[in-house]
């Protein structure tokens, strides 16, 4: 026990919450110390019980809510509160635009030391619901039958779920079909523990242009028992189907996939379209999981690149070239750098497959390459990063500084990482003109924006 805090783990007390984390949960003070409460919401009054109290900020859950926020809605999922797939079904979608709005803006004031830069109203979906276009869900046994589902919350045990309501329903129509073919033909599921049985996951990946269906069956063994009729009964019951796939992962791991693709019926790949740029995307390819949003953060960053058709462009952290392909159409030039070889294959594809010949891509780290390219006399006029949560690495920001692109346009994933990057391109004289947050991940805490960027 430590006197010194102003509350004590196991008290019962009544708080107001005052805000609202990056993860979620709201924020109580007492005497100023911090306690982290999931499923408050900012204005709620209520009793909390103290679970955890570390030194400088505590957690506790709600017991009794006295005041509701005008925000809270009934989670629409049967399942929220146990899948943790979701953090915000709770607060209505505009609640949730706001909240993210508010995060960019103050991670951008407190990291960023940016009070002054003009932060849009997030860009969010008309119908924020159905919207992700890949599932992979863990398949186990139970009495009476197979069930798939999700892990629950913070455990290896696998909670039955028949639909996903942010998954496009053909997915979830997917992985009933194949659960229940595989329930009725006998096939065992994988039992982690034992690291026995046959199953591990039903993965399904849905153009949403194209309507073209994947179904990936992912087996602990090589052999997949009733393989033909299995395959026999996808092919008649999955409207759009296009590909059949086993993938062989036979190691003690959490990674869903293994290392062995076999094609068990129709293509390798399935095609999608981000406007008017084609994709092919495979079991094992990167793709955006949520195309309509996609759209809109390209049209923004292809809004904030300001191209005539003159430009040399370079895209850091540039995946399967979705961005590149898309910049392309207007640009000079566009040079793409991604550090996964799989990933630049797949974009070199996809340049062929759109005949987009003003492209090349490179492996290797964009710390690495655009400091070789700069050498060799390759610059920028426009340069794009989209890199991952943890931000640009400080080589790049530098080699940036140095080559003084005219424009930058930080497409980000983590809006403290981009705070923390764009004070750096700051300081070497670049001047932040505005940011654009977008929902890619309605009802959860994830926010994505799009910050331009012009050389004083
Ligand atoms: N722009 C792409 C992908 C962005 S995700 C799209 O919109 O689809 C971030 C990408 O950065 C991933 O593909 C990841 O493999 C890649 N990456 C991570 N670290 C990198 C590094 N140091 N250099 C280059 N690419 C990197």
């Amino acid at each position: 026990m430590n006197r010194t805090l102003p509350v004590q783990k196991n008290d019962y007390i009544d708080v107001v919450f005052e805000d609202l984390t990056h993860d979620g949960a709201g924020v109580a003070k007492v005497e100023g110390y911090p306690i982290f409460v999931p499923n408050g919401l900012p204005g709620e009054k209520a009793k909390i019980k103290v679970i955890k109290a570390n030194k400088g900020y505590g957690f506790g859950r709600l017991m009794e809510l006295y005041e509701k926020s005008p925000d809270r809605v009934e989670a629409k999922c049967p399942i929220y509160k146990e899948c943790g797939g979701c953090q915000l079904q709770h607060l209505s979608y505009e609640g949730q635009l706001k909240a993210k709005e508010k995060q960019v803006r103050e991670v951008l004031t407190r990291i960023g030391k940016l009070e002054k830069v003009k932060v849009h109203p997030v860009l969010g979906m008309d119908n924020p619901w159905r919207y992700r276009n890949k599932a992979q869900v863990p398949v186990a046994d139970r009495e009476g039958g197979l069930v798939a589902g999700f892990y629950q919350k913070r455990s290896h045990e696998i909670i039955d779920m028949k639909e996903c309501l942010i998954q496009q329903e053909i997915n979830d129509q997917v992985v009933q079909t194949v659960r229940e073919i595989c329930e009725r033909y006998g096939i065992s599921a994988y039992n982690e523990e034992r690291h026995k049985g046959v199953i591990r996951h039903i993965m399904a990946r849905h153009g949403m242009v194209t309507g073209e269906v994947m179904v990936v069956i992912v087996t602990r063994t090589n052999d997949l028992p009733h393989e033909e009729k299995l395959v026999e009964e996808i092919y008649n019951r999955i409207p759009g189907v296009k590909s059949i796939i086993q993938n062989v992962n036979s190691k003690k791991t959490n990674v869903i996939l293994g290392d062995v693709t076999k094609v068990l019926w129709g293509e390798e790949v399935i095609y999608d379209l981000i406007g008017n740029v084609k994709f092919a995307i495979s079991s094992r390819s990167f793709y955006q999981v949520n195309p309509e949003q996609t759209k809109v953060l390209y049209d923004t960053a292809l809004e904030y690149a300001e191209l005539t058709g003159e430009e040399s462009v370079i895209d850091a952290y540039c995946g399967i070239g979705t961005i590149s392909l898309f910049l392309a159409q207007k640009a000079k030039k566009v040079y793409g750098v991604e550090i996964v070889p799989e990933a630049i294959e797949d974009a070199k594809r996809n340049a062929e497959l759109n005949d987009i010949n003003n492209v090349e891509f490179e492996v290797g780290e964009a710390e690495t390459v655009i400091p070789n390219w700069y050498k060799q006399g390759i610059t920028a006029d426009v340069l794009v990063v989209d890199p991952p949560r943890k931000g640009c690495d400080e080589a790049l920001l530098n080699t940036i500084i140095d080559m003084k692109p005219k424009k930058v346009v930080y497409v980000s994933c983590n809006p403290a990482t981009l705070a923390r990057d764009l004070r750096i391109l700051e300081d070497g004289g670049y001047r932040t003109v505005e940011v654009q947050p977008v929902d890619m991940f309605p009802h959860t805490t994830h926010c994505e924006a799009v910050a331009k960027l012009e050389w004083r």
